[in-house]
């Protein structure tokens, strides 16, 4: 598979691969970002109009919220500070609590946030809640969830998509709602791959340093994790790669960088 989609990046797809301007890795790339956040923007509507978004004078929808702002602003400095904040262009970021028992969160283009409150059972805190934000709003400003599209629409040789095109095919809604575990129906969530985890974790826990949040909890939150998978079904958003020892050993690696962030807080 890995093969498939180096080969397409040298060969006749070269101009539908991009190199990440943070991470430096070529990523396939079939959807523009202003394509996908307007897809992003209608099924994000869709889900809280279909879903019980917990009232934001709650206070733990109002920690979702103060949380998910801090890591933004810290997100939004560091590409500053990269010199690459046209990246950010067009997010509006937005935070909401969904009343729902599973253990999960999620970030779409554009800066579109949902915690389930099944999550807050398993984060205990809001520093814990940070590691987790960190993680996914790192997927979607380093434009992973563009990456797993694309990486699909290849595989089903959809190919590079104009807005009208991809914003009427329902073949693309389909996949988009794959990737965000969304309209079950159509299928299996598309995982994020190992190397998409590991970058997660990776700036999740810098951009979650740079807000104040001791990034040392990722520790003990990853392992609170681990330990749910064990006899129960794992949380939709945790894919099978890496495996827990690898990502815990990874984050114990970027540990002193993370720590750098924290202390010049
Ligand atoms: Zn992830």
């Amino acid at each position: 598979m890995k093969r498939i989609f180096i080969a397409l990046c040298f060969s006749i797809l070269s101009l539908a691969c991009t190199r990440n301007a943070i991470t430096g890795r070529n990523q396939l790339n079939l959807v523009a970002e202003s394509d996908l956040q307007a897809m992003a923007l209608v099924q994000y509507k869709s889900f809280l109009a279909n879903n019980p978004v917990v009232s934001s004078s709650n206070n733990n929808a109002e920690m979702v919220r103060r949380v998910g702002q801090r890591i933004a602003a810290s997100v939004k400095q560091y590409y500053k500070n990269k010199r690459v904040s046209n990246n950010l262009d067009n997010y509006q970021w937005e935070f909401n609590l969904v009343d729902n028992k599973d253990v999960n969160a999620w970030c779409m283009p554009g800066g579109k946030v949902v915690v389930y409150t099944g999550l807050l059972a398993v984060t205990q805190n809001e520093t814990a809640l940070a590691i987790v934000l960190g993680h996914e709003i790192t997927h979607a400003v380093l434009g992973h969830g563009s990456e797993r599209m694309s990486r699909e629409m290849a595989a089903q040789g959809l190919g590079a998509l104009g807005g009208i095109a991809l914003g009427g095919s329902a073949q693309a809604v389909n996949i988009f709602n794959s990737v965000y575990g969304l309209g079950a129906q159509y299928g299996a969530l598309l995982p994020n791959s190992r190397k998409q985890e590991l970058e997660a974790d990776h700036y999740g826990l810098i951009f979650a340093a740079s807000s104040g949040y001791n990034p040392q909890m990722a520790i003990d939150f990853w392992t609170r994790m681990a330990n749910l998978g064990n006899g129960q079904k794992p949380p939709a958003f945790m894919s099978s790669h890496p495996s827990d020892e690898e990502r815990i050993q990874k984050i114990k690696e970027v540990m002193p960088e993370a720590l750098r962030y924290y202390k010049t807080k």
